[in-house]
């Protein structure tokens, strides 16, 4: 119990009944979570009885880290994970009880949005089927059937996509495979459909944590319900002044049903903040004050004024970003903190990092940027991987169903499903089934030929991988077979623009060019040194692939600068933080016309702005000592530069406007200056002593 305070004890030692933890950032809601796991297997509980749930995978992974570091091995059986991946070990397990096999297949966004075009009927370009996808997620999350969409549906427009919802759902039950959505929406339907799957659960879960709670939606909830039962042995932290997934379905009555649901509910609030000095919290106070209070709360930290929040402006993006680096520059010369690690750069949209990926590039200083796509998540090359793994493992079914898709070789769902069928019928891979005489019955010539033609190609690329060896044959081997398959014609045909296709296909060079290196007997290593190795034949090589996508994981305990975008940063905490980019239109995002003209204020938009606002509240409490706030004067529109103006967040942080300003690079000049003289003086004064 030592490093809680009492409010935070009362929330861990609350063992056996609901209970919601509910303050602002930086109170300890996430450390609460990890003791109360620690508490609980104290008391008796096997770690296989505790479900911990975190809004992303990283956030669990430090979370197992964290609890197996208080309470060791045992930590490893607790269900850390994300909603999402509890559903997926409900369906592994359960799933059968809805049709669907245990290796079913879950589709990317990508993978989506092909399925949802080819469900209607290949008329609609990827920008519309990405419209498309938005609106029947949005359904699916409401728990909505396809036929119930079409009953809600508000216009025509709506009442089509509820259409091509009904087949796109056909679909994913002919490919044994489910989507995003899928992994809350089944789960709820298989707790409440079926009694003894929800009795065998209830039992199984003796308490279920969750974090983040004030960004789950209404499917959420119900599973949560469903989950933990009339008992409700729940822990469950949130703040409401941190909700920013409202664009994707998060709910705030999921607060406020829950003092209804469960009458014994106990609410404990947390009020010292351990994260931010005064400074940085008066001003996180500040700009969240003006939106409607779902609770009163107050914060106070002990940490000290702190150095004042800085407000600095920039001519352009590229100066910004010029400035940011003097900023973590001169602060890592300054302060105690000489780790690039605790330095983060904050974003509202994954394209502002460019500028400041080449500024730091520039200055030697190593990063990563997280909440964007690694290179190994990009639809590319998660085809091109999926054709590798399907060449090794003939039996993975995900990997098969994408490369008989990927690119279209005229194979449709209707036979597709029927293969399902067949194999789940058969227990049989699909590569499998696909040679099984009794599938030719069941099939139309044309089609059997075509699947069988596929898994020959299949067995033919195994065979001459095995024997292709060095970077050289490599490389001539893999160009051939992107050109058997006539992968870049699919990139250039899948994209609404020829550039962005020409860009995938660059990224499907470069990850050619890296394997064949690595057969070449070149490897490299994660720092990126060459370290020569025997020759090996591409199988050999291609058997590693699946090892690759777990490579950016690694980076976490790197010392790098982290550039993220605030959604992505919310949870995490760094030392020094920079938001960038805090400009009218970007934070807040476009509240106003394409001519510039603020819109007509609506409930909409306000519930907007309030969003956008509590989002800068997540960046301003992610700091630890200090914070930087910059906007850019002008900025990149299209090819033109237009004037633009400081987000009106900076004025409602509250700063002194006097000691807010300052040009970092003109302190790092001053103090290298300083440095020079020091060093300069302490030789001359060893020379004389000498
Ligand atoms: P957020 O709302 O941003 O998710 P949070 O409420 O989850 O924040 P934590 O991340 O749990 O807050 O804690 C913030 C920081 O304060 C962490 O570094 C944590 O280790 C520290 N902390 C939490 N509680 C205490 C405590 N009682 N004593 C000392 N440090 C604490
Ligand atoms: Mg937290």
């Amino acid at each position: 119990m030592s490093g809680l305070n009492f409010a935070q004890q009362e929330a861990v030692n609350y063992l056996h009944g609901p209970c919601l933890v509910l303050a602002g950032a930086g109170s300890g809601k996430t450390r609460v979570i990890t003791m109360k796991i620690g508490r609980l297997i104290q008391t008796g509980l096997a770690p296989k009885s505790i479900a911990a749930i975190t809004f992303t995978n990283k956030a669990a992974s430090e979370m197992r880290e964290r609890a197996q570091h208080l309470i060791g091995k045992q930590a490893k059986d607790v269900a850390v994970c994300t909603f999402h991946a509890l559903g997926v070990r409900l369906m592994r397990e359960d799933g059968a009880v809805l049709g669907l096999k245990p290796q079913f297949s879950i589709l990317d966004a990508n993978d989506v949005v092909g399925i949802i075009k080819d469900a209607a009927g290949g008329t609609t370009d990827a920008a519309t089927a990405r419209i498309w996808q938005w609106t029947i997620s949005k359904w699916k999350n409401m728990g909505l059937s396809s036929a119930e969409a079409l009953a809600v549906a508000a216009d025509d427009n709506e009442r089509i996509i509820a259409k091509v919802m009904e087949r796109y759902e056909e679909r994913l039950t002919a490919y044994q495979s489910v989507d995003f959505d899928d992994l809350i929406g089944m789960p709820l339907r298989l707790l409440r459909d079926h009694p003894e799957v929800r009795e065998k659960w209830q039992k199984t879960l003796n308490h279920v944590l969750v974090d983040e709670y004030q960004d789950t939606n209404a499917t959420q909830y119900e599973l949560l319900k469903l989950l933990v039962g009339e008992r409700g042995r729940f822990t469950a932290v949130g703040d409401d002044d941190q909700s920013i997934y409202g664009w994707r379905g998060a709910t705030l009555d999921n607060l406020k049903k829950l003092p209804v649901d469960y009458a014994t509910l106990k609410v404990i609030k947390l009020e010292q903040n351990y994260r931010s000095t005064s400074a940085i919290l008066r001003a996180a106070n500040n700009v969240i004050q003006p939106n409607p209070k779902l609770y009163p709360k107050t914060l106070f930290s002990e940490l000290g004024e702190g150095e004042p929040v800085r407000v600095v402006d920039a001519d352009s993006e590229e100066h910004e970003a010029e400035r940011a680096v003097a900023r973590i520059q001169s602060l890592r010369e300054t302060s105690q903190h000489k780790e690039w690690r605790s330095f983060a750069v904050l974003y509202r949209a994954n394209h502002m990092a460019k500028p400041f990926e080449k500024a730091l590039r520039r200055a030697n200083i190593p990063y990563k940027v997280s909440g964007g796509t690694g290179f190994f998540d990009r639809a590319e090359i998660r085809d091109l991987c999926s054709w590798l793994r399907l060449w090794v493992n003939n039996d993975d079914d995900p990997a098969f169903l994408r490369a008989i898709t990927t690119p279209k070789r005229g194979i449709g769902h209707t036979t597709l499903g029927k293969l399902g069928e067949y194999s789940s019928s058969y227990k049989l891979s699909l590569f499998a089934a696909l040679f099984s005489s009794s599938l030719a019955a069941l099939m139309p010539e044309r089609a059997m030929a075509q699947l069988l033609e596929f898994g020959r190609y299949i067995n033919d690329l195994e065979y001459r991988a095995r024997r292709t060896i060095g970077a050289e044959d490599s490389k001539a081997f893999l160009l051939e077979w992107l050109k058997e398959i006539g992968y870049e014609q699919h990139l250039l045909d899948s994209e609404d623009s020829e550039k962005v296709g020409a860009a995938r296909w660059g990224n499907v060079l470069d990850f050619i060019d890296w394997m064949s290196q690595r057969s070449g007997g070149v490897i490299d290593d994660a720092s990126g040194a060459n370290i020569p190795s025997p020759t090996k034949s591409l199988l050999e090589v291609v058997q590693t692939v699946s090892l690759l996508s777990t490579i950016s994981e690694r980076e976490k305990d790197q010392d790098v600068v982290t550039l993220s975008t605030l959604h992505a940063s919310k949870g995490l905490e760094w030392p020094h933080v920079m938001l960038i980019g805090v400009n009218e239109g970007l934070l807040p995002f476009k509240l106003e016309d394409d001519n510039g003209r603020q819109k007509v204020v609506s409930a909409e938009t306000t519930q907007r702005l309030e969003e956008e606002r509590r989002l800068m509240y997540v960046g301003i409490t992610r700091a630890q000592r200090t914070l930087a706030v910059s906007w850019t004067k002008r900025r990149k529109k299209g090819r033109e530069m237009v004037a633009a103006m400081p987000s009106r967040f900076i004025a409602e942080m509250g700063l002194d406007k006097t000691t807010a300003k300052e040009d970092p690079r003109e302190k790092l000049r001053a103090l290298r200056a300083e440095f020079a003289k020091r060093a300069e003086a302490s030789a001359s004064a060893a020379k004389s002593q000498a």
